[in-house]
């Protein structure tokens, strides 16, 4: 199958942008060439040809922190529904946290969820897998086994390594085998609340979660780096005092890389104003400063990447009293254009954007990623002046945990491409 992406602005971060035409031959990009020079000599005149004048071609872009529910909680969501919210959102590869069930601390789910995701062909999805067996911060998972099956990282998510001596272990461990260690930072004992801690939770009588509950357990995953001399990844930033951390770190040599997501630059507690149960997850939304923060730590490179932490639930786990209600929002398919906001807002460059969206989180997870030849065609066409108002209940994901239902974006995905076939196309549903 052949394709020739045609006459769009082609924005490769830090390599090319500028008009130019894509051939896509067996999975793979063949060739970029400057546009208007005509068909590839040899090329076969019955391609696939896609009009990508007026529109943005990026690198695939890739969301490296979901959770996909598959197995075992697939009234939330399946890797189908949420490899088809990612393909929607423009992304062609997600990676998938460990917290299913059985959970993901071995080969046979890791697997599975690779074997899943390959023959429904909606995304490449890279599995984590856990760092503890079972969750449960005792001993240390099979990380040579997860690697070998497929899995690109591992973390506890959610339930964040609390011992620090097994911590140390697990970054030991994945240097000798090239494993990336993803952090959830959060020290327990300070977090029994269920929103930030300040004005709001006062106002509202809930108990709160301070900053240094997050910025506790980046400081102590830092100096376990530094100690053991093996990169860590922090999962989804939220704090002012977590970004000044990783700032620092970055600058003393230390191989940290960190995410946040699209809520923590969007939204603060503020969203929570009348006990509402889609603005509740963890870590939680912050003050204005810490927003404000976030997005400096995006512009200056201390945040490498935006991943959505897209966190599906059933209708019923979040319409309960607040303290009750589930954590986390669904992210796929807003991602991009709440990303697409702060380059409106002038805060990020179009390039700096995408670099955070795709070849950052590609090489953290050690992927390929890119539009240079012989790479795989994964490739995201984005419609920049394009504008919508976003409803939670036409999305592919099985849920509809947002507080962005209703909003008014511009700019989204018009066409997603994974190995050189068409996987979303934002005017045509149907037929894909
Ligand atoms: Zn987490």
């Amino acid at each position: 199958m052949q394709m020739w992406i045609k006459g769009g602005r082609v924005l490769d971060p830090e390599e090319f942008d500028g008009p130019a035409d894509i051939f896509v031959e067996d999975g793979r990009i063949a060739r970029v060439q400057p546009a208007g020079q005509g068909v590839e000599a040899g090329f076969p005149a019955d391609a696939e040809i896609i009009d990508a004048r007026d529109l943005l071609v990026v690198p695939g872009l890739v969301d490296m922190h979901v959770h996909l529910r598959q197995p075992g909680q697939e009234y939330k969501e399946t890797i189908e529904t949420g490899t088809r919210a990612a393909a929607a959102g423009g992304f062609t590869a997600v990676c998938c946290m460990p917290n299913t069930s059985p959970v993901n601390d071995s080969e046979s789910v890791t697997r599975f969820i690779i074997q899943e995701a390959g023959r429904l062909g909606y995304a490449r999805v890279y599995p984590v897998g856990a760092v503890s067996v079972g969750l449960a911060g005792q001993q240390l998972a099979e990380f040579g086994d997860l690697k070998t099956a497929g899995a690109v990282g591992v973390s506890d998510d959610g339930q964040p390594v609390a011992d620090a001596q097994l911590m140390r272990r697990a970054l030991e461990y994945a240097r000798g085998i090239g494993i990336c260690v993803i952090s959830h930072c959060e020290e327990k004992a300070l977090a029994g609340g269920t929103m930030n801690e300040g004005v709001v939770s006062t106002r509202l009588g809930l108990a709160g979660i301070p900053n240094a509950a997050e910025s506790i357990m980046v400081m102590r995953d830092i100096a376990l780096s530094e100690l053991t001399g093996t990169p860590v990844h922090i999962a989804h930033v939220s704090t002012r005092q977590s970004v000044e951390a990783i700032r620092a770190a970055k600058v003393a040599g230390i191989a940290v890389t960190a995410e946040t997501a699209p809520h923590y630059f969007t939204l603060t507690h503020e969203a929570v104003k009348a006990y509402e149960t889609h603005a509740k997850m963890n870590p939680p939304l912050r003050t204005e400063t810490d927003r404000q923060a976030v997005i400096a730590g995006l512009a200056d490179g201390t945040i490498d990447a935006v991943a959505t932490d897209h966190a599906p639930h059933g209708v019923l786990d979040k319409q309960l009293e607040f303290d009750q209600a589930a954590n986390g929002i669904i992210g796929l398919e807003t991602a991009l254009s709440l990303g697409l906001r702060l380059v409106d807002a002038g805060l990020l460059s179009l390039g700096q954007l995408i670099s955070a969206m795709s070849k950052n989180p590609a090489r953290i997870i050690q992927k390929p990623c890119g539009l240079v030849s012989g790479l795989p065609a994964d490739i995201t066409l984005i419609d920049l002046s394009a504008r919508y108002t976003y409803h939670a209940a036409d999305g592919y994901s099985k849920a509809r945990n947002t507080p962005f239902d209703g909003w008014q974006f511009k700019g989204r995905a018009r066409y997603t491409i994974v190995g050189g076939q068409k996987v979303f196309d934002s005017q045509n549903h149907a037929n894909l």
